[in-house]
């Protein structure tokens, strides 16, 4: 299958709705996880476009959050900001709420995305899958235990309703003539 580099601009123009920043960097390792630092997302060359476009609205909205911690003049002004709230903030392990906060804020609003999907939108139960893998991975050891799991989980399923509501208004939103990128 053809790497999600071919067609690079499309998604790049995706994530730059979320923030005019974002600039989409082919990671050379096949790393199982994409990532973002500053204005940079780094998505492995390995991916397909599909894998890579479910990630793109989630690592955009951090892009944005850089954003918010550099006062909002450019994601890089909030670099050291950010990344040390999302790994310290107020210990590292168990009570990084602000890394918590931080990704189910991301997740929101990939979730968003996901119900305002034209060609196959989400349904609620849908999302609420999503949500909940979402919490065990944010409360899990890929994200150092941000909290602990019950908490994550309650703090993911409740805010899936809204996001499947914004995204719906969206969604209908695209049919009449305002298309978005997703
Ligand atoms: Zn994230």
């Amino acid at each position: 299958m053809s790497s999600w580099v071919e067609r690079r601009e499309e998604l790049q123009a995706i994530a730059r709705e979320t923030d005019k920043a974002c600039r989409l960097v082919c990671f050379p390792f096949a790393l199982g996880v994409a990532f973002t630092f500053g204005a940079l997302i780094l998505i492995p060359k390995t991916w397909t476009y599909d894998m890579a476009f479910w990630v793109v609205p989630h690592e955009a909205r951090h892009v944005r959050q850089y954003r918010w911690f550099g006062l909002g003049i450019h994601p890089w002004v909030g670099l050291i900001p950010f990344l040390l709230t999302y790994f310290l903030l107020p210990i590292p392990l168990l009570l990084a709420w602000p890394r918590y906060r931080l990704e189910l804020d991301a997740c929101f609003h990939s979730w968003v995305a996901r119900a305002a999907y034209r060609e196959n939108p989400a349904t609620p139960s849908q999302l609420q899958q999503i949500a909940l893998s979402s919490a065990a991975r944010v409360s899990g050891g890929s994200y150092l235990y941000s909290v602990p799991a019950p908490w994550a989980r309650w703090g993911y399923t409740r805010k899936v309703d809204e996001a499947y509501r914004i995204g719906r208004v969206r969604l209908l939103a695209s049919y009449r003539g305002t298309p978005r990128g997703y």
